[in-house]
């Protein structure tokens, strides 16, 4: 049995002048052990996503259909207090631009202690304050910084010290909200082999989100492709970035520097999202795609197994090879 299993999600936001479709019939699931990595543009619902699954979405927002099954439990119908048993508890969240949810006038001390104590109340507090050393030493942070404020650490830091954070109550599943955004490359490799730690050495799966197919194909197992609020393509990462079949995916890794010689060569995605609002008619994607047919402006397509272990959402899937040729010289 799967770990995490979405069905047919539907996430909207209302807005003074109507609705805005965010997550729009996703579908997926998170075996145990695994990194699935979540990728897309801004925009695209990847943020929307991760709050649906812990209930954190703001109060405009809600799950309007659709199923979250963790373990066996649809989440989407529990009440607030059985969510928030099992929010850090089960699935830790480390929010987008988590680094100033760290409290300014609580020691990185009190807020891990408090964060154990919240769930088991019952533990002592030396076992707190073990525990609390013990996952600042895992992610690379000297205990002895236990007695700092968060404004005495480093912007990586204080993002270290939350994914430490995720990891106090040993949840089954952290869902990472862009963890790397904006951090110096070396940070970024660190949290990212962290992130490989928890599997290899807790068993802990980890929902990553990123805008940056790079940082997912080092790290995940596993790849979801989002543009417009739909999944137009999932499957293992690598398979994905060598092979893409949608284009949207050719066009993000066509999109990375260091696989062109010559910068001329480089295609740039333009980064505008679609209106969520009003949809285009058929694929979301029918605007951009430079290999757009009649068929892409009727309907969306629905899922195809272009190769094993890949499902794509593209009516040309059949001619990926063919598309991928030409996609590296395509304008985009
Ligand atoms: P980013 O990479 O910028 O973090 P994202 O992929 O995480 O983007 P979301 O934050 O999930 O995207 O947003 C999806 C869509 O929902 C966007 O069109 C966004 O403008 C809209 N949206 C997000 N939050 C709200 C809100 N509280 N009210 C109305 N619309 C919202
Ligand atoms: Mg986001």
């Amino acid at each position: 049995m799967s770990l995490l299993s979405i069905t047919d999600l539907h996430v909207q936001y209302d807005v003074p002048d109507g609705v805005v479709r965010a997550v729009d019939g996703v579908s997926f699931d998170i075996e145990p052990e695994t990194i699935v990595g979540v990728l897309g543009e801004s925009g695209c619902g990847k943020s929307t996503l991760s709050k649906s699954i812990v209930r954190a979405l703001p109060d405009n927002g809600a799950i309007r259909s659709g199923e979250i099954r963790f373990d066996g439990r649809d989440l989407s119908t529990l009440n607030g207090e059985a969510v928030r048993q099992v929010r850090w508890d089960r699935i830790a969240y480390v929010p987008q631009s988590a680094m100033g949810s760290l409290d300014p006038v609580c020691t990185i001390e009190e807020q891990l202690v408090e964060t154990i104590t919240a769930h088991r109340p019952d533990t002592s507090r030396r076992e707190c304050l073990d525990r609390a050393g013990e996952v600042l030493d895992l992610v690379g942070i000297s205990p002895s910084r236990l007695s700092s404020y968060p404004h005495e650490l480093s912007g990586g830091m204080r993002q270290r010290v939350l994914l430490a954070m995720s990891l106090l109550l040993e949840p089954d599943l952290i869902i990472a909200d862009e963890p790397t955004t904006g951090l110096d490359v070396l940070i970024r490799d660190k949290i990212l082999n962290d992130i490989e730690m928890y599997r290899d050495e807790f068993g802990i799966s980890v929902l990553m989100v990123s805008h940056d197919i790079a940082d997912l194909v080092e790290t995940s197992d596993e790849m979801i492709v989002m543009y417009g609020g739909k999944i137009v393509e999932q499957g293992p990462a690598k398979t994905l970035f060598d092979e893409a079949v949608h284009p949207y995916t050719m066009g993000l890794r066509g999109s990375l520097p260091e696989l062109h010689d010559d910068p001329e060569d480089l295609i740039e995605m333009k980064m505008e999202p679609p209106d969520l609002q009003s949809p285009p008619e058929g694929c979301r994607f029918v605007n951009k795609c430079p290999f757009v047919t009649e068929e892409c402006t009727v309907d969306h397509p629905g899922f195809v197994e272009a190769k094993p272990g890949v499902e794509s959402a593209c009516y040309r899937a059949t001619e990926a090879s063919a598309l991928r040729e030409k996609a590296t010289t395509v304008s985009w």
